[in-house]
């Protein structure tokens, strides 16, 4: 059976509409194929509301946990984005589309080259894929109008906060290693205010500093790295 993604796509945008009022971020969900940011078997699934396996153990998020990060950066068009934890590519594209410019960074070298990959093929022109560093996110390329984190981190990493611009906002999942909320910092001259989402679950965020460890052998999973 042959299955008609515009139509299913359609349907996934009705069905997020109440929970996400952001008219620009739902015409991103639905000029975004997110049937190409999938591995083939599973592409018949790509607009059910749930996140879904890809390569290296990672997972591509279910499409209103997106939508909902999207929503909170409060984009307008005029921004430079930094994405933490490029996976797939999807967010990255949804970003793309409601951004000027979008940098993304991505630890595991092969899904790197798969996205940057994909994002070309889609024509996305003004987002960037790096290879992720040592240091969380981009200082080089700091400050940053938004920054969405797509992995779990135990902690409101300090490393990002310090690579907003004056006004910016960071959406970050913040718990332990299986469960989180969804924080939003927002960064102000009186200081940084944080706000809570709602619960998420996310893969880790590994990084030495504001982040979990590779290999944790923890078996409650509630050991952050220093
Ligand atoms: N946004 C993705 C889903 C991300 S899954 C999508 O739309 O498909 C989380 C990703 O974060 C994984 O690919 C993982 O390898 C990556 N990651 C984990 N720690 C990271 C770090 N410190 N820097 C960059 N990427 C990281």
């Amino acid at each position: 059976m042959t299955i008609d993604y515009r139509l299913a796509r359609e349907a996934l945008v009705r069905s997020l509409r109440g929970e996400i009022t952001d008219a620009r971020v739902l015409g991103a969900i639905g000029a975004v194929p997110r049937e190409h940011f999938l591995p083939e078997q599973l592409r018949r699934h790509a607009y059910e509301d749930r996140a879904l396996p890809i390569a290296r153990d990672q997972t591509i998020s279910q499409p209103l946990m997106v939508a909902i990060m999207t929503q909170a950066l409060s984009l307008t068009g005029d921004e430079k984005v930094l994405e933490v934890g490029t996976g797939s590519g999807y967010q990255a594209a949804i970003l793309s589309k409601l951004a000027r410019e979008v940098v993304s960074v991505e630890r595991l070298p092969d899904l790197t080259r798969a996205a940057a990959h994909r994002l070309d093929e889609l024509g996305c022109a003004n987002v960037r894929v790096l290879q992720a560093g040592e240091e969380l996110g981009l200082a080089e390329e700091a400050p940053f109008d938004a920054i969405i984190v797509t992995a779990g981190a135990p902690n409101v990493p300090r490393s990002l906060v310090d690579q907003l611009g004056q006004g910016g906002r960071l959406v970050v999942p913040v718990g332990d290693r299986k469960v989180q909320q969804l924080v939003r910092a927002t960064k102000s001259l009186s200081g940084v205010s944080l706000e809570k989402l709602g619960e998420c679950r996310f893969v880790p965020l590994i990084a030495a500093r504001d982040g979990w460890h590779e290999h944790d052998s923890s078996k409650n999973g509630i050991r952050p790295v220093a």
